[in-house]
């Protein structure tokens, strides 16, 4: 892309996934031209292999933002940067199959109004039309959100960080930062193999590498890699291109069409840490190996929901590494531990959908010093210094994906990684019949 190092910038950006690239279009939307610094290639750690759904309604209304304000700009950015992002409308569908799950989607119905998002709920009839490869008998209710949609990921990418560039943003690929420059407890400027930037402010985008990074500078980023599975069939003739996204929380699948195809991917209910040894440093656009032991239940629970998969042929096992954090949260705004390091890192598999939103958030945050919505839940400084320790993410890491379809009772507690913290009079509590929270 752009061939010699600055001496100097506004804002170095480390990582050229998509929330690294959305903050440098951001950022040189606002004028400042800031330089994104990227080991390898742009969107080759995670965002290259995403399934790209653009689901707008979380679990809090901080990341509903994020999600919101991503689904308008990838309506708008073909028509803006010329390159085609494959963004559609298509809808996604929710349902329940106990009542339990009838009642949360009646709540996300009442959260989306108040978040201003159209929803609907879908008769069964009405759902059986629109999905009819599935069984439906068992499906009590379903919730219809029009206005979400999916996206290629690498394209959508690119148009991001071509609309930078337009702007007066500045890309380099196959620069590595190998450290950050700091002076007086405070950042001065990134090292790389390429040469030093001088800078008094730099943002953390570099997905599942940013904990040991972080770590190395004493900054607590707690998130670790786990793998994550999808598959994908053979062309399916009757499959229309806006078949909207099917969601079944309760068996931790998702369905979307995919070129044609039925992309279907699965959140375990325990997932697998994945690099605990370190991420290798080749890594370019890898793929993992397809863990089918892994992988079976939800495998399972997809051949039975839509029993003609049987007869078809599956052209992908696909398995990627994605972060995931001890809350399933992502880690957003200043680093406490460091003046002048910000953070955008921890995406939890929702980091194209929140991407636009992060760009624009960490925009105002290193520009205006304070970002224009509320980001409390997703704040940096929430972590504890504790949760530096990389065994800890690694056994959390892996609970956590589990959340992704799990339900967040009030007062959930977490099963893994527990007792890493304990208060001096731990084992008297014990003895005296306490219960640990
Ligand atoms: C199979 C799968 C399906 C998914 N589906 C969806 C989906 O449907 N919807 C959704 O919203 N999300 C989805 N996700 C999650 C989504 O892909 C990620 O959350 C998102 O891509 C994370 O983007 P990122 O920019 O944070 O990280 P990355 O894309 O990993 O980018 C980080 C970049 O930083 C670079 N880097 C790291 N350290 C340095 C350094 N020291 N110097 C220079 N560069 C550095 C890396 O090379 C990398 O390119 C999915 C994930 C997986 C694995």
């Amino acid at each position: 892309m752009t061939s010699k190092l600055p001496n100097s910038a506004p804002v170095v950006i480390i990582g050229g996934g998509i929330c690294g690239v959305s903050t440098l279009y951001h950022l040189a939307k606002r004028g400042v031209n800031a330089v994104l610094l990227e080991r390898r290639k742009i969107a080759s750690g995670t965002t290259w292999h995403a399934a790209g759904i653009v689901g707008q309604l979380r679990d809090s209304s901080s990341q509903t933002e994020l999600g919101k304000y991503t689904a308008r700009l990838f309506r708008d950015l073909e028509e803006e940067t010329g390159q085609a992002t494959g963004y559609k409308q298509n809808g996604t569908i929710n349902v329940a199959l106990s009542h339990v799950r009838q009642e949360q989607l009646l709540r996300t119905h009442d959260h989306a109004a108040r978040m201003d998002v159209e929803s609907f709920i879908l008769p069964p009839a009405e759902l059986a039309e629109k999905w009819p490869w599935i069984l439906t008998d068992d499906i009590k209710s379903a919730l219809y959100v029009p206005s979400n949609g999916q996206v290629n990921p690498l394209d959508v990418t690119t148009a991001l960080s071509k609309g930078a560039r337009a702007q007066g943003g500045l890309l380099f690929e196959h620069t590595t930062v190998t450290s950050l420059v700091v002076r007086d407890g405070k950042v001065s400027g990134v090292e790389t193999d390429q040469g030093t930037i001088a800078t008094d402010k730099v943002l953390l985008a570099g997905g599942m590498w940013s904990h040991l990074f972080a770590k190395a500078h004493g900054v607590t980023v707690p998130l670790h890699a786990c793998e994550h599975y999808y598959i994908v069939t053979e062309p399916m003739a009757d499959l229309p291109s806006d078949q909207p996204i099917l969601n079944i929380s309760e068996e931790r699948t998702y369905w979307k069409e995919d070129a044609g195809k039925l992309l279907i991917g699965g959140f375990e209910a325990q997932g697998k840490a994945w690099a605990k040894d370190g991420i290798p440093s080749s890594f370019e656009f890898d793929e993992l190996p397809f863990d089918m032991e892994q992988a079976e239940p939800e495998l399972e629970l997809m051949f039975a929901r839509m029993p003609a998969l049987s007869g078809m042929g599956i052209q992908t096992f696909f398995c990627g590494p994605e972060s995931f954090t001890p809350d399933g949260r992502p880690y957003m705004g200043p680093a406490p531990e460091l003046e002048g390091l910000f953070l955008a890192t921890g995406m939890n598999s929702n980091g194209i959908l929140n991407s636009g939103g992060v760009g624009l958030t960490l925009a105002e945050w290193l520009i205006d010093g304070a970002p224009s919505r509320s980001m409390s839940p997703l704040l940096a400084s929430r972590a504890h210094p504790f949760q530096a320790n990389t065994a800890y993410n690694q056994e959390r890491a892996a609970e956590s994906v589990g959340f992704h379809y799990g339900l967040h009772w009030l007062g959930h507690q977490v099963l893994s990684a527990r007792g890493v913290r304990r208060v001096p009079l731990h084992d008297q509590l014990t003895k005296a019949g306490a219960a640990f929270a």
